[in-house]
This record gives structure tokens, sequence and C-alpha cells, in this order.
């Protein structure tokens, strides 16, 4: 069975079409990667699967359940995104516990999935600052114990590294590989940056214009581009 499946989904905005009949599948612990450039739908299409915006047209299915009318909070899911949105006013501790204590999961466990989290992102010294205190990439660390700690079905990552300088984001881009080989996930990350796309992905959609023009694992893709648009976007050779 499929984890996800993306199934001839549409989405308008008015008279704008930004997505047009996308269909993607993939299995439990696929990296799918939505890359394209900006304006393509990529966020429109991963706010879709996050509940975050409604359907025009088609269905999304998270582990063979139709999520169309679901709330995010019913989805199973967990987001990153590019801006880090943690509280400020709570340590690194309270932001990754924060959504377990609301769903009142008992103290013992949450110090528990705490330490296992902050011990797999190395942030563990830093469980009593405050985000203020924390560097960029410690940050984007922090959100991702957020995401962990609700060992969701679907990680959904939103351009997770663009705010970070060159070579923390190539630190990053490691960091999340682990993640993914250690924890088994299944991940839907949406970047614009071809690099990112060929070293994170199992499956890689490029998009262009509200249609998926290739979908593949990235080797065929950089192989074997389906048209001239795949083959400049993601630089393949002539
Ligand atoms: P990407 O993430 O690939 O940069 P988006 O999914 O953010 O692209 O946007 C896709 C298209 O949808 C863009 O043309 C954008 O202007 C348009 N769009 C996004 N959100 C809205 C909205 N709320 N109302 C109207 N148009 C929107
Ligand atoms: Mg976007």
């Amino acid at each position: 069975m499929s984890t996800l499946e993306i199934d001839r989904v549409r989405k308008a905005y008015g008279q704008l079409e930004v997505l047009k009949e996308v269909s993607i599948s993939i299995g439990t612990g696929d990296f799918l990667v939505l890359l394209g450039p900006s304006g393509c739908g990529k966020s429109t299409l991963l706010n879709m699967i996050a509940g975050l915006e409604t359907i025009t047209g088609g269905e999304i299915r998270i582990a063979g359940k139709t999520v169309n009318h679901l709330s995010p909070k019913d989805r199973d899911i967990a987001m990153v995104f590019q801006s880090y949105a943690l509280y400020p006013t709570m340590t690194v501790r309270q932001n990754i516990e924060f959504g377990m204590k609301i769903r009142r999961i008992a103290r013992a466990d949450r110090d528990k999935a705490v330490k296992t989290a902050s011990d797999l992102l190395q942030i563990t010294h830093l469980l009593n600052r405050k985000p203020s205190q924390l560097s960029g990439g410690q940050r984007q660390r922090v959100a991702m114990g957020r995401a962990i700690v609700r060992e969701p079905k679907l990680f959904l990552f939103d351009e997770p590294l663009s705010n970070l300088d060159a070579k923390l984001r190539v630190d990053m881009r490691t960091e999340i590989k682990r993640l993914h080989a250690r924890l088994g996930t299944t991940i839907v990350y949406v970047t614009h940056d071809q690099i990112e796309a060929m070293t994170l992905a199992t499956r890689v959609a490029v998009m262009k214009d509200g249609v998926v023009q290739q979908l593949g694992d990235p080797q065929a893709v950089y192989d074997r581009p389906a048209n001239v648009y795949v083959a400049r976007f993601v630089g393949s050779p002539a």
C-alpha cells in the first residue's frame, strides 16, 4: 500500500489554476522531493497534503485513507517550514514537548521522546535555551525535533534550508539524509534547489506551472529527462 497517494489533484484560486491534475504515489520510507521554480505550485500541493489548503478536485490519501476533508491534526503528519515558527517564550525542551503536552502524553513518555529526538539531532545541550539564544541551524534542528516526537506517518518539509547560509545548508542536508535513514520515515520535501533534490530524493517530481513534468528516481530523471524543460532544470548533460 502507498503511504501517500495524490490522485488527479487540482487547485484553483478563482480562475487561476495553480495545480492541474497532479498524480503522485509514494511508498513507506520514500523521500519524495517536489522540485521546481518559484511559483510552480510546490507549496500549494504540500499545504493540501497537510490540510492547510482546500482541494479543488481529486483526492489525497494517506495510508489508504482519504484525507480531503480532515483537519491537519487528524492527518498523521508533521510539518517543518522554512521559517522556524518556534515559540519564542518557551525553552527548546518546552517547544519540542508542547504538542505531546496538548495530547496529554505522560511526563515520563514525554521526557523519553525529547531525549531520543534531541540525542538524534545533537541538541541535548540546548534544551534549556530559548530560541533567541540559538543559531539558525540549531533552530531548524529544534523544529525537526518537534516534528519527530510526533511520530507521524508523513513528514512534510517546505524549503527548510533556504534561510541558512551555504555551508550550513550542506551540513543540514546531510543531517536530514541521516535522519531519514535512521527513522525510515516517509518524507515529502519541497525545494527549488536541484542539488538538494538530487542528493535527498528517492523519488523526485519535477514541476512546472502546476504540472508534474516527470516523476522518477533522481538518477533516472537526470540520465533520461522526459523533455527539454526537465533536462535544463536538473542540469542533465546535453
Ligand atoms: P511555489 O511553492 O512552487 O513557489 P506556490 O504553491 O506558493 O508556488 O504558488 C503557486 C501559484 O499559486 C503562484 O502563482 C501563486 O501566486 C499562486 N497562489 C498561491 N497562493 C495563492 C492564493 N492564496 N491566492 C491566489 N493565488 C495564490
Ligand atoms: Mg513555496
